[in-house]
């Protein structure tokens, strides 16, 4: 459990209630990304603060199609009830929603019944990395670009077929786009901005009806919170104008995917730690902390892609030429690699150095997805990983011939669940972040969703996932 002091609960409570709160949601997310809660009438937010709200045990092992699997030893009865706990250290952490009248959102953390930690919490996982970064002296600074899909909703007349027209019709990035859904960019800028959710920007992206936010850098917990209250602030702005939005990995089985690329960088003492200084600098700008970070990304990739880009859908957007990441690289502003270094320059400033992970979509836990890379860049800075990084490459190494990639030692990164799997397992550094038991459940649910996908076809796994996320 959090040891940070609560606001008086009652107060709160009680400062909803005048704005016209009625009902307070709670937030999780499953190991498919999937968006779960729990809403308790406003009177009982102090108890359900104090208590939590019971939930199954089995949402570790909910499937992306809704199935229960048992076949991990973990969890392997219907048997077993958590406490589902709103997470509270300020009142801010409750925000009443612009979009959705007389309802608030809070994020949940998930507890055993007896109060002590449950080893299957994401939350739990990303709080941990948070701490062992701090320990380390560093903190970690992180934000998610937010890609989607947005169609007309009165027209998706069979939510599991293909009968379903786009709200705007392109040119892409271009602003024409933009005005065919101009309604809801205008209540969701004003929600996100009621709701505390600062963003870079926002534009028509290059996918049909494709629209994407960035969400500006945060620290971890509050960046995964904020990414999940995003999702819903966009569902809400979205229905509000007969709209329907998708952030699936892929919405159809040929077309642009949706990304949610990870930016992290890490401070120390207030400054960038992976912007090189003085004599501590590379041809790119890295410090040798900066070269550790990336190069512990680099090596660790196919095990951290499999959490941070898992599903069947994300197996299907990992194609070349699509800038999702299809191949275990890194470049310099390279948008076709896995790890795109996004670097500081006179005009940006020495605090821009960032990584971008791109094999990384909205089926990720963002609590499990920013775990896993903290600890892969944070183990790369603590062994001097950085010596053997190798050169950037800036070209699309999907032209080229498997010889050449071979000999510049890039692979592809997983496009099967078999090949996933097997990463997955392999990775001694995903195992210790996740735990025996979540990523015992973690796999058995990949298994389950790909034992569903092997018998449908690809179009049929893309419908089933599309109006999930
Ligand atoms: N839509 C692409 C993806 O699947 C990314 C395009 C971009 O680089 O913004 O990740
Ligand atoms: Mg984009």
């Amino acid at each position: 459990m959090t040891t940070a002091p609560q606001p008086d609960l009652e107060s709160l409570t009680a400062a909803l209630e005048q704005q016209g709160v009625r009902g307070v949601t709670i937030g999780w997310v499953d190991n498919n990304g999937t968006v779960r809660s729990r809403t308790v009438p406003i009177a009982a937010l102090p108890t359900a603060a104090r208590k939590g709200v019971g939930i199954s045990s089995t949402f570790a092992v909910f499937d992306s199609h809704d199935a229960v699997t048992f076949a991990f030893e973990g969890i392997a009865t219907p048997s077993g009830d958590v406490r589902l706990v709103p997470v509270i250290e300020s009142a801010a952490d409750v925000t009443p929603l612009a979009g959705q009248r007389g309802q608030a959102w809070v994020n949940g953390r998930q507890v055993a019944a007896d109060g002590e930690a449950w080893p299957y919490c994401q939350r739990a996982v990303l709080e941990r990395q948070v701490a062992a970064a701090a320990e380390a002296g560093f903190e970690v600074r992180a934000g998610f670009e937010i890609e989607m899909v947005v169609v007309r909703d009165d027209l998706v007349a069979d939510p599991a077929g293909d009968d379903w027209r786009p709200a705007h019709r392109g040119p892409v990035y271009s602003p024409n786009a933009l005005r065919d859904v101009d309604e809801f960019v205008h209540q969701l800028l004003g929600d996100l901005a009621a709701h505390g959710i600062s963003i870079g920007q926002l534009h028509a992206e290059y996918g049909g009806a494709q629209v994407e936010i960035a969400l500006d850098a945060l620290d971890p917990l509050a960046m995964a919170d904020t990414q999940v209250l995003a999702r819903q602030t966009i569902h809400a702005a979205a229905r509000a104008h007969g709209l329907r939005v998708s952030f699936a990995p892929i919405t159809t089985a040929d077309g642009a995917g949706n990304g949610w690329h990870l930016h992290t960088s890490l401070v120390r003492e207030g400054r960038n730690a992976l912007t090189g200084t003085g004599s501590d600098t590379d041809e790119h700008g890295l410090s040798t902390t900066g070269r550790g970070y990336l190069a512990g990304l680099l090596r660790e990739l196919p095990g951290l892609v499999a959490v941070t880009a898992p599903t069947t859908g994300s197996l299907m957007r990992r194609r070349p030429g699509f800038w999702a990441g299809a191949y275990g690289f890194w470049g310099v502003e390279n948008r076709e690699a896995a790890l795109r270094l996004v670097p500081s320059s006179p005009l940006l400033g020495t605090e821009h150095t960032n990584v971008e992970l791109k094999a990384c979509d909205a089926s990720a836990n963002p609590y499990l997805a920013l775990a896993v890379v903290i600890a892969a860049g944070l183990a790369g800075v603590r062994d001097g990983a950085g010596a053997t990084l190798p050169d950037p490459v800036q070209d699309d190494v999907g032209g080229w011939e498997d010889a050449a990639r071979e000999a510049a030692g890039i692979s592809p990164l997983a496009t099967t669940h078999a090949q996933q799997r097997a990463h997955l397992l392999a990775s001694d550094l995903v195992r210790d972040v996740l735990g025996e038991e979540l990523l015992g459940a973690f796999v058995a649910v990949r298994d389950s969703d790909a034992a569903w996908a092997a018998e449908h076809t690809p179009e049929e796994t893309v419908a089933s996932l599309r109006w999930r996320y």
